[in-house]
């Protein structure tokens, strides 16, 4: 092949995981939903709120109308639909029924902005659009500025002109049922939009055979965390990941379904709901971003009684702070095993990054990864520090429309630039030590520095301007802009100008800086490890 070799002779250059994992062929739903037969009058979903919820026969049923309705408006394979929705228990029929009939779900943060939500809709060419009553007034206003025709389904009563109802839709005797249809592994499931290492939000291209192949990789038998995720392991999630990440669509949702899981919503995070709805369920494994674990460190209502049913934490999205494990392990008293994921919405899950010795392995079946210098990108001994690359079955297809940013993140031989530094230690682990790319992550979710600064600079007094990501006790990293200005303004000039036209996390909340002049490479190229000097400085 390739020349890859094995952990055990780690000196070579490319590694390659010891384990495989077939293809698993046609449509994703098929995959995801394989066994759900077996468990069919189990509860699926429920709102912690609300109680509304659904088994897994009324999930499936679900699924199946939706699919069938989209073929009555007319929706073909390869069309998109956006849903901007917090986790619910509509979700998922909304998501599945439209991977099941071949369309396409690029799924929305349901905090964006009408400008945010405007920019995804003309980017991905959205037909159809599912919301929830709390995003109303940003989805009026974008009908008003996205110039295609939209039809809107919304999940209540609303009043948006010609707005259909979901509930109406899923009653609806008149719309057949319509089954899983077939579609080639390579054919679109998913949109979900990221930065990668430069630039702002791009459409991802993701396959059902991507996500159907990271689903396998996850759950395969040597990963201690499989073998411990035992069924009772697996009866109840509370989601506190979003479903519109990839994070929250795999480890929740593909691994959830897969196995026969009661899935708990919540609209938004609710300490004490959270808290609460883990105890009353007895649940044995939390999905977490970094942020969320400080919250149990820190928080007097996550206590031991509360959490003692809790065996299991996997987490990733950002990086995890290495004594936090020990942090909650004390606290509680008990010996939860965590399993730290390292993923990329390009990739989707590629590894685990062991924090104990239980982690046995970390590339996941059928990855391979080679370190190259940063600045060379020469091939490095996986030992050196440099540059992740990834090659992985369940990588995307491309960026849409997009064959510049494509072509800058995926070689000919199919291995992906991650934008972030590694090496194997003596053990032949990977580990991640660095970001080498602009994002910046609040709380897990990506911020686009070159978004910010294409904003900011539209201010009128602002000659230039640069986003960084500074260190956070609370959300991990924030954006701070470092500005140049034509005369005299204040902080919170800048910050009411973008405050109302971004989603909340991407708010300057790491403070606006004035500046003499931006650091800039020869080529004009932002030095952002120059800002990041600066800050670290103040
Ligand atoms: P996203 O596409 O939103 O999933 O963001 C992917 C990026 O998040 C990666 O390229 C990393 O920079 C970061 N990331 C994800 N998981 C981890 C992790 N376990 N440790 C450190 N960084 C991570």
């Amino acid at each position: 092949g390739d020349g890859a070799i094995s952990r055990s002779q780690a000196f070579h250059s490319i590694v390659r995981s010891e384990h495989e994992v077939d293809q698993p062929p046609g449509n994703l739903v098929s995959t995801v939903f394989q066994d759900a037969a077996k468990w069919g009058s189990r509860i699926a979903l429920e709102c912690c709120l609300s109680g509304r919820n659904c088994t897994y026969n009324q999930l499936l049923d679900g699924i199946s109308k939706w699919s069938g309705f989209l073929t009555t408006l007319g929706l073909e394979k390869g069309d998109v639909i956006a849903i901007m929705m917090p986790n619910s228990p509509v979700f998922p029929i909304v998501m599945f029924g439209t991977i099941s009939s071949g369309v396409v779900i690029t799924p929305v943060n349901p905090r964006y902005t009408t400008e945010e939500l405007v920019r995804q809709l003309n980017d991905s060419g959205a037909k159809l659009l599912v919301g929830d009553t709390s995003v109303e007034d940003i989805i009026m206003d974008s009908l008003r500025l996205y110039k295609k025709p939209l039809q809107v389904v919304m999940n209540r009563p609303s009043r948006i002109p010609g707005a259909l109802n979901l509930n109406s839709i899923l009653s609806d005797k008149t719309i057949p049922y319509m089954d899983t249809v077939e579609v080639g592994v390579k054919d679109t499931a998913m949109l979900p939009y990221s930065g990668g290492t430069t630039g702002p939000p791009k459409g991802v291209v993701i396959s059902h055979g991507a996500l159907a192949i990271n689903l396998k990789m996850l759950e395969h038998d040597h990963f201690s965390f499989t073998k411990n995720a035992t069924e009772t392991t697996r009866q109840s999630f509370v989601t506190s990941l979003p479903f519109f990440h990839a994070f929250g669509v795999l480890a929740e949702l593909l691994v959830g379904f897969a196995n026969g899981t009661k899935l708990l919503t919540m609209p938004f995070f609710d300490p004490k709901i959270y808290i609460d709805s883990l105890s009353k369920n007895k649940v044995e494994m939390l999905q977490l971003v970094p942020p969320l674990l400080n919250f149990l460190i820190n928080s007097p209502i996550a206590t031991a009684e509360k959490l003692e049913s809790v065996k299991a934490i996997t987490i990733g999205a950002a990086p995890v702070h290495p004594s936090a494990k020990e942090a909650l392990n004390e606290k509680l008293n008990k010996n939860i095993l965590f399993q730290e994921v390292y993923g990329m919405t390009e990739v989707l899950a590629s590894h685990y990054i062991p924090v104990n010795q239980e982690t046995r392995s970390n590339l996941l079946p059928n990855v391979s990864v080679k370190i190259l210098d940063t600045l060379s990108r020469e091939l490095l001994p996986p030992t050196s520090k440099g540059e992740i690359y990834i090659k992985s079955p369940s990588t995307m297809t491309c960026y849409l429309n997009n064959e510049e940013a494509t072509a800058e993140t995926i070689d000919s031989e199919g291995w992906v630039r991650t934008g972030d530094v590694g090496y194997f230690d003596t053990d032949g682990y990977l580990k991640i030590v660095d970001r080498n790319k602009e994002l910046i992550k609040v709380k897990g979710f990506q911020v686009s520095p070159s978004e910010l600064e294409d904003l900011i600079r539209q201010h009128e007094q602002v000659l230039d301007v640069g986003v960084v990501g500074i260190p956070n006790d609370r959300f991990g990293e924030v954006p701070r802009a470092y500005v140049t200005t034509k005369t005299l303004i204040s902080e919170n000039d800048i910050h009411s100008f973008i405050d109302n036209r971004v989603a909340p996390h991407k708010k300057l909340t790491g403070g606006v800086v004035f500046i003499d002049e931006i650091p800039k490479t020869g080529t004009g190229k932002i030095l952002r490890r120059e800002l990041k000097k600066l800050a670290l400085e103040a």
